[in-house]
């Protein structure tokens, strides 16, 4: 089964949401179309001596096989760097594990650190780039495991999908089927 760390991410978001948008193939809104054509312009200013940009990976985890393109990524002798560039603000709390950073993105910088591990055989450093600030995040290998489990376990084994509900419903496109 492949996944790609994006997807992992919107995942984490919504199981529920996420589940809707890949079986209803419903079109996306201006917004979300607005939005990653200013996340595509951002990752083209966003320029750092010495990274790669946006190469096609993939590696086997176990039963899956990550595909993807990390925004940013340098490869050291003892460790490889990644970046991810978000096109939004930090949040104001910090999370369950005591960082400033969304869950979702949390999710998708950790798979793509699980990826860049196993192709380069070398420990990885994560961070985010939000418009207001940057976060290093540790590399929390549980906490996307437990996902790329319960994504396999819905999209394989045919679990019902988790619904995430709380204020984030108000603004979702499916509330009123959900
Ligand atoms: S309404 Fe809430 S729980 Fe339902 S899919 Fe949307 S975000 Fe998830």
């Amino acid at each position: 089964m492949h996944i790609t760390p994006s997807s992992l991410g919107e995942f984490a978001f919504c199981p529920q949401k996420f589940y809707y948008k890949k079986t209803l193939r419903k079109r996306e809104s201006l917004k979300r179309i607005i939005l990653k054509l200013i996340g595509k312009i951002m990752h083209l200013l966003y320029r750092k001596r010495g990274f790669e940009r946006e190469k096609l990976m993939s590696a086997e985890i176990g039963d899956v096989v990550l595909v993807g393109k990390p925004d940013m990524f340098r490869v050291e002798e003892d460790f490889v760097e990644v970046v991810e560039l978000k096109v939004k603000k930090m949040p104001k709390k910090a999370n369950e594990h005591g960082l400033r950073i969304w869950n979702s993105d949390l999710v998708q910088v950790l798979a793509y650190g699980l990826m860049l591990e196993k192709i380069y055989g070398r420990g990885v450093k994560l961070k985010i780039k939000y418009v207001d600030g940057e976060v290093e995040v540790p590399f929390m290998k549980d906490v996307v495991f437990e996902y790329i489990n319960e994504y396999v376990d819905v999209f394989k084994n045919g679990k019902e999908p988790r619904k995430i509900r709380d204020g984030r419903c108000k603004r979702c496109e499916y509330r009123e089927m959900c």
